[in-house]
């Protein structure tokens, strides 16, 4: 049995878990290949014209995917605990999503469901997942804790790696945005080149110890309802005093970082900001130019302080 995983969404958050989890358990997987032209080309063509760049993209690595696998893998989650917090609607959704727009294909899924505030855990959704992978209890105990344990040391490893760029000398920007955007090679590591070739070191808000940053986010909204937003929130509260810009980057026409990223630029006022929103036009000499400026007047802006 071969399982499919698209290289999309909750992908860049889960994967050590995910591949950790199967390789333990003996199972073979395949992951999409990075997004390219064809795979947002089958997502527009497979996602309705409303929906984020992001989801489209999801939809992309599935249609590629199909016929390559025996199952395509895709988590569906809704809560992670906090009663008054919630998932973008997309994380529950998708799994319909997919079942329906390929409904003529007979399409095979691996899934499993979390929903904290329905006592859907985790474990559970993992331990349910192991057993309809043909495994006993105890192989896939095992295999979810070696996994969380990879999960942990590789996230504290980013952590950490992250802490020593702030120590550079170059000017430092902070880009707030999903790992599903700024990690995706067609969409979001364009602005981290470009960032990189400026001389600019970008540190990411999605690298930042979660809790802590959920913790900070109440400092700027106690009723920011998507768990994902708070983090990114906190994460600016966290290294806002360590860097010289902020870059918000979210995909068009995205929700929950519309009213989030108003929410930031209003309160965050002591650090330059723009807002960088991903679509599906092809080139990126737009956004170029757009880092260049933003990049150049923070420059000016340093040297009239270091002239006061
Ligand atoms: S948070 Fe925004 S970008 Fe992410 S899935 Fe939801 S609508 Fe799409």
């Amino acid at each position: 049995m071969t399982i499919g995983i698209p290289r999309a969404f909750l992908y860049y958050r889960y994967h050590v878990l995910w591949e950790t989890f199967f390789e333990e358990l003996g199972i073979d997987y395949i992951v999409s290949p990075e997004t390219n032209k064809d795979i947002l080309k089958r997502g527009n063509a497979h996602a309705i014209d409303e929906s984020c760049l992001s989801s489209k993209i999801y939809m992309g690595h599935v249609d590629y995917l199909i016929d390559k696998c025996d199952y395509i893998f895709i988590p569906r989650v809704a809560s992670f605990g906090n009663a008054k917090e919630v998932v973008c609607s997309k994380f529950q959704a998708i799994y319909d999503v997919v079942n329906n727009t390929y409904r003529e294909k007979d399409l095979k899924i691996l899934y499993y469901s979390i929903d904290v505030h329905n006592k859907e855990t985790e474990l559970k959704a993992f331990l349910k997942m192991g057993k309809f992978l043909g495994k006993n209890k105890a192989q896939v105990l095992k295999a979810y804790y070696i996994a969380k344990q990879a999960e942990k040391t590789t996230r504290l490893l980013e952590i950490n790696n992250q802490k020593l760029l702030l120590n550079n000398s170059n000017l430092k920007i902070l880009i707030v945005s999903h790992p599903y955007n700024i990690y995706d090679k067609y969409v979001g590591e364009p602005i981290i080149n470009t960032l990189k070739e400026l001389d600019c070191t970008p540190i990411l808000a999605c690298i930042a110890p979660e809790k802590l940053a959920r913790e900070k986010s109440k400092l700027i909204s106690k009723t920011l309802p998507w768990t994902f937003n708070k983090e990114l929130v906190g994460a600016i509260e966290i290294y806002k005093d360590n860097v010289d810009g902020i870059i918000l980057v979210s995909s068009f026409p995205c929700g929950p970082d519309s009213l989030v990223n108003e929410m930031i630029i209003r309160k965050f006022k002591e650090k330059p900001i723009i807002n960088l929103i991903l679509d599906d036009q092809e080139g990126t000499a737009g956004m170029e130019t757009r880092l260049e400026s933003f990049v150049d007047i923070i420059k000016l802006r340093k040297e009239s302080e270091t002239y006061e």
